[in-house]
């Protein structure tokens, strides 16, 4: 049973697959934030073995088409009065931009730097992407 008691007004990140956690702080800006936020690893899950869940003690704007990105699996609760008034279920974003590094070395978006990092939708049943210049896939659900 998630504790959301710690929590007022803010939003809880939940069934983040175990390990992605620190990533997903991190690129929410969390590190650096000055409201209470908490990273909790490795929660036991009936679903999943393992998850994290990230917990912040504020209302902030998060870009929801990027957490689809990074697993659309991912499940937020917006918490009003330590009330769960709203469930936001993600789904996989068209294109994003600047979320993830290609994984090719060969890539013009790594060895120019200057030019942004593109992942466009291929297949929504295989939650794939392919990087806009050089076809790498990426799979949504898998950043290591
Ligand atoms: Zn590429």
């Amino acid at each position: 049973m998630l504790n959301i008691d710690t929590i007022k007004n803010g939003i809880v990140i939940d069934h983040i697959k175990a390990g992605f956690g620190p990533q997903i702080f991190h690129f929410l800006g969390l590190d650096k934030a000055d409201f209470s936020c908490a990273l909790i690893m490795n929660v036991p899950s009936k679903k999943s073995g393992k998850k994290d869940i990230i917990k912040i003690d504020n209302i902030i704007n998060i870009d929801y088409s990027v957490l689809g990105f990074i697993d659309p699996n991912i499940s937020i609760n917006v918490i009003k009065d330590e009330t769960i008034v709203r469930k936001i279920k993600l789904e996989l974003p068209e294109r994003v931009e600047n979320v993830i590094k290609c994984k090719n070395p060969r890539c013009i978006t790594i060895t120019e730097h200057y030019i942004p990092s593109v992942f466009r939708l291929t297949s929504k049943e295989k939650s794939q992407y392919r990087c806009e210049y050089c076809d790498a896939p990426y799979t949504a659900g898998s950043i290591d």
